[in-house]
């Protein structure tokens, strides 16, 4: 039987803004289970804290474009005034390696990733309620009025969607989130679909 090559992972991590997502994924890190976070291109304005080529990075509406142009992004969307995009080459490059790699997207980039890769995993990450939403968004004291209601009214639509989601984890505690989002990555390496090398491996050297 000839031997399968380990193929990556795709996760998709959805969640309106202002669910953690950030915070999430930074703690995930820390546990150390081996994921590769896509770095995005957007078009919007830096917030303070942010770092270029660590958060996102930060381009013109016209390198944006030429980029997609070049078909060098896996899928983009409008999200308010901006554009954001996932740069296909280093995910591709990161699954051929056999990683596992989150991309942190909205909804309409789940929904192209999807139809592109089928056995994506897919979370969406939930606000505890609204209210605590809403208050998570004014605390974080970088966006304007206007754009708290902007990100609001999306967040209702997102969360109307969450349903096309392969697992919905509500980000409460963000131990126990990032401890929820570890156990379903840890059970979705082991799928049997996804352990077809080990078999070859294991049957080859019998
Ligand atoms: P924010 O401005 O709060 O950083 O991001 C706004 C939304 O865009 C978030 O839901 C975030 O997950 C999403 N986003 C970030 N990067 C990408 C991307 O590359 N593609 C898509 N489709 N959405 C993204």
């Amino acid at each position: 039987m000839s031997g399968k090559n380990k193929r990556g992972m795709l996760i998709i991590l959805s969640g309106p803004s202002g669910s953690g997502k950030d915070t999430i994924l930074t703690q995930l890190a820390k546990r150390d289970i081996g994921v590769q976070l896509s770095v995005s291109l957007t078009t919007r304005a830096p917030r303070e804290w942010e770092i270029d080529g660590f958060h996102y990075y930060f381009v013109s509406k016209q390198t944006f474009m030429e980029k997609i142009h070049n078909d060098e992004v896996l899928e983009y969307a409008k999200y308010g005034e901006n554009f954001y995009g996932t740069p296909s080459a280093p995910v591709d490059r990161w699954l051929d390696e056999g990683k596992t790699v989150i991309l942190k997207i909205e909804v309409q980039g789940a929904e192209k990733i999807r139809a592109r890769y089928p056995d994506v995993v897919s979370l969406f990450l939930m606000p505890p309620s609204m209210e605590v939403l809403e208050q998570r968004l004014r605390n974080r004291e970088s966006d304007s009025e206007e754009d708290i209601v902007r990100r609001m009214t999306i967040a209702r639509e997102e969360i109307a969607r969450s349903e096309e989601y392969d697992y919905i984890v509500v980000n409460d505690v963000v131990d126990y989130a990032v401890s929820d989002i570890c156990a379903i990555i840890q059970a979705e390496r082991l799928r049997s679909t996804r352990m077809k090398y080990k078999v070859s491996e294991v049957l080859d050297h019998a």
